[in-house]
């Protein structure tokens, strides 16, 4: 099935038999065809801001000429292969302040992948957000949650691991599963409002997966705490990595089986039903708009409507 939802679909070879070759990937930085994609904190790197505004390209820094800022890389993470040629990401965050970098500045700017990625070709989106996802995960993990010391990055920086002798344990990276689920009536669909959202915005309901329930179960478990419905038919949609900062959205429609709404004011500001027609007239403005374009749920929404879901 092709991908169809954003921030999938890299088309990498991930190339997992090569991570364990440190000395490999160090030869890579030798190699004219290899790239490397700085990271700052959470924030990609995208060419100067004129490009920006209607079509952001990231930046693919040839590692020939990027010597100086591999020795500045906290992390390097070998992601995987792109048409054969090796594409390495580089954590720069130990950078203060990379707009005054004298060879960071003159590249590009770094910005919050959220704030582009519906402008971005769909496997560049999806290469940036693996890569954000790991170096989220690799600032998160510098401790061993089973005896305290620090962990060493290994693997090509797929592994941590324990640096106490007695211990060794190694530290994989996670994606949190949440289930996110549109829930109809046949001829109308639940939204609900969380306060923090921008304005206007509505969305279908959502909620992590917890340990000792199914996916099906979180989802009736989610729709019942969150708005007091009944659901049955929960129907697998498609899924989203969503490395913001580290999940992974499993979406679904379920059917409900009550009418009556009861919202969990500690979860959402409101929640209510919607027909087809209100949705599809929604003024995408600070009354009412559907969710953003890049996430599941504003595709679970399009699918509803078209009678897909
Ligand atoms: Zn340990």
């Amino acid at each position: 099935m092709p991908s169809i939802n954003f921030y999938s679909g890299s088309g990498l070879d991930r190339a997992e038999h090569l991570r364990a070759d440190a000395e490999w990937l160090i030869a890579q930085l030798a190699n004219p065809t290899t790239r490397l994609l700085p990271l700052w904190r959470t924030k990609n790197m995208i060419e100067a801001r004129t490009a920006m505004r209607e079509a952001p390209r990231p930046v693919w820094l040839p590692s020939l000429k990027a010597a100086h800022l591999v020795e500045l890389a906290e992390e390097m993470i070998f992601l995987g292969l792109r048409d054969g040629e090796v594409r390495i990401a580089l954590d720069l965050s130990a950078v203060d302040e990379p707009a005054a970098h004298p060879d960071l500045a003159p590249l590009g700017e770094f910005v919050d992948l959220r704030e582009i990625g519906p402008l971005l070709p769909r496997d560049e989106g999806s290469i940036l957000a693996y890569a954000r996802g790991l170096v989220h995960w690799h600032k998160t993990h510098q401790f061993c949650g089973r005896c305290g010391h620090l962990t060493k990055s290994t693997n090509s920086g797929h592994v941590r691991r324990c640096s106490n002798e007695d211990c060794g344990a190694s530290h994989f990276p996670r994606s949190d599963p949440a289930v996110i689920m549109l829930v109809h009536d046949g001829d109308r669909c639940l939204l609900g409002r969380q306060p923090f959202w921008p304005p206007g915005m509505h969305s279908v309901l959502a909620g992590f997966v917890e340990p000792g329930e199914s996916l099906e179960e979180a989802v009736i478990r989610e729709v019942y705490e969150e708005v007091k419905l009944k659901v049955d038919r929960v129907t697998y949609h498609s899924s989203q990595p969503w490395p913001f900062p580290s999940s992974i959205m499993l979406g679904f429609s379920a059917r409900a089986l009550t009418s009556e709404i009861e919202v969990d004011e500690r979860e959402l500001e409101s929640a209510r039903w919607y027909t087809r027609e209100e949705m599809l007239n929604s003024p995408e403005d600070e009354t009412f708009r559907l969710p953003r374009r890049d996430s599941i749920a504003r595709r679970l929404v399009e699918d509803w409507l078209k009678g897909e879901a």
